[in-house]
């Protein structure tokens, strides 16, 4: 695996010789209540083969009855594209054996998509703007899931046996295919990862998706190709399959405009296939020798009719579209009175959909800003994991920073709770209980330790009482010591001054 790495161009020389063309496909799961052709229930997590029916298990003479939440939801995220919305489109087979796909096609749609001629504005980490343009969305069904056992990694290279699960097998997806990417030289893998990242923005909000490329429901093929710095014509691309995160997407495009260069510049014809990516060290391996449409065998799928769409439905659901992402960013901004270069510096951070999320839960945002991009962007950092990857949530910084609010919980108690939190303890209060944060509110043993401290330090009692009402800060710490930094600060304050009055 390693040795792989050294088959690399530098990067900057790459782009001296050669200009990179991209076109991603994503796969976006939609969280429907049933599957796209069948009652099964589409939810994640059952026990294996629970949700599964005739039609997902392809059996013979069942018969796939399209959902119509999976259609509206497919022109949703086609009119939020700024697609335009087939008013007849159709389903085609994709034919190809797999064994977690019983039927032994693929229902999709081919050559009538219900959405294209789309594009979607993506923002880069230095603030340029970029128009990534949409060729296509379009609707098909999810494969079942191989479990391969007895390999070191999982893969079906060294496995003993392969466990076949079809609760995936029917959800729906939609697949989003945009057209070449061309001119975006050496800024090809910031523009990738910009538009998965505004992508899954934009479907979440849409509410059609939870869009976690972590847990498959959101899924990444990038396509890449070289053609001599200058030259017009594209060269021959591969296919980076299933990446999941944003910063993979990213990676694998850098990693193959490296790599593709190095072999085009040993003299070695690129081959059109697909590769897999190592999460471990970045890098792409081969996979297996691309098929081409007419391998497909596609044709429509006779079992079921053209799916209609009127255009006053249309209208209807363009009409009930959301707030999205780009209009609501700007009202916030404007709201916030952030300046483009803080705007920014949220959304690189990846902290403002958070941030947004924990005010809806009650905070300020002022409040919320100050926790994601100070004390949990260093939790994460350190982590080496991204913001929304650590194991808050929004609603529990919101309960956290309602405890600080009403005192039960210093900013120092606060953190260690988030800790606590973040290590899997818990939820909020279930970790300041357990770890026994709250503030001491007891005014009795707050009284009995400003008590002490007072007895044991007399020059600065005496110091206080000459007229240096700055000296109690030592009296203070000592207090605070005495309980274990859980001594409510404001009452600790009124204590001391009555005392010393
Ligand atoms: P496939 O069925 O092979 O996956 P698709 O048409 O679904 O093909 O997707 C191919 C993707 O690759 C599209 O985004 C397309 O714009 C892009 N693409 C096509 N040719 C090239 C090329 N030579 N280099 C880079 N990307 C390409
Ligand atoms: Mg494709």
């Amino acid at each position: 695996m390693t040795s792989a790495m050294y088959d690399l161009m530098d990067y900057d020389e790459v782009l001296e010789k050669y200009d990179p063309v991209m076109g991603l496909e994503v796969h976006v799961e939609l969280a429907t209540e049933t599957k796209m052709f069948s009652a099964s229930s589409a939810h994640f997590g059952a026990a294996a083969n629970e949700n599964v029916d005739p039609v997902s298990l392809g059996l013979p003479g069942a018969l796939p009855v399209v959902n119509a939440k999976g259609v509206e939801w497919a022109i949703k995220i086609g009119l939020a594209l700024n697609c335009d919305i087939a008013e007849f489109s159709r389903f085609a087979r994709k034919n190809y054996f797999y064994p977690d796909q019983p039927k032994n096609y693929q229902i999709s749609q081919y050559d009538e998509p219900i959405a294209s001629n789309g594009y979607l504005d993506v923002v880069l980490p230095d603030g340029t703007k970029w128009q990534v343009d949409i060729e296509r969305a379009h609707m098909e069904e999810d494969t079942g899931k191989l479990t391969h056992i007895g390999g070191a990694t999982g893969r079906i290279s060294g496995a003993t046996s392969s466990l076949v699960d079809c609760n995936r097998a029917g959800i729906p997806l939609i697949e989003i295919v945009t057209k070449p990417i061309e001119g975006a030289r050496e800024r090809a893998p910031e523009v990738a990862r910009a538009y998965v990242g505004a992508l899954r923005d934009l479907v979440k909000s849409l509410g059609v998706s939870d869009a976690r490329m972590d847990q498959g429901s959101m899924r990444v093929d990038a396509n890449v190709s070289l053609r001599p710095r200058g030259t017009e014509e594209y060269g021959t691309r591969t296919e980076t399959k299933n990446i999941n995160s944003l910063k993979s997407v990213e990676q694998a495009v850098r990693y193959e405009m490296q790599r593709q260069a190095a072999c085009l510049e040993r003299g070695e014809a690129i081959v059109q296939e697909t590769r897999h990516y190592q999460e471990s060290d970045g890098s792409t391996s081969k996979g297996r020798p691309k098929e081409t449409a007419e391998d497909y065998r596609y044709f429509n799928d006779p079992d079921l009719p053209p799916v209609i769409a009127p255009p006053e439905w249309v209208e209807e659901i363009r009409a009930s579209l959301p707030e999205l992402p780009w209009v609501r960013r700007a009202r916030i901004q404007q709201e916030w009175k952030l300046s483009d270069a803080e705007m920014r510096d949220l959304m690189n951070a990846g902290a403002l959909e958070l941030i947004i999320a924990t005010t809806e839960q009650g905070a300020t945002a002022d409040e919320a800003r100050a926790w994601w991009v100070s004390y949990l962007a260093g939790q994460a950092n350190q982590q080496g994991v991204e913001l929304e990857e650590l194991a808050i949530t929004p609603s529990q910084v919101a309960r956290i920073i309602h405890l600080v609010k009403e005192g039960r919980l210093t900013t120092k108690l606060a953190r260690q709770a988030v800790d606590g939190v973040l290590a899997g303890e818990g939820d909020v209060d279930e970790v300041v209980k357990a770890r026994g944060l709250e503030v001491v509110r007891d005014d009795s043993a707050i009284e009995a330790a400003v008590d002490e401290a007072l007895a044991a330090n007399p020059d600065i009692v005496e110091k206080y009482r000459a007229g240096n009402k700055k000296v109690t800060g030592a009296i203070v710490g000592a207090v605070m010591k005495a309980t274990k930094g859980k001594a409510d600060p404001r009452t600790v304050n009124q204590l001391i001054a009555k005392k010393l009055a």
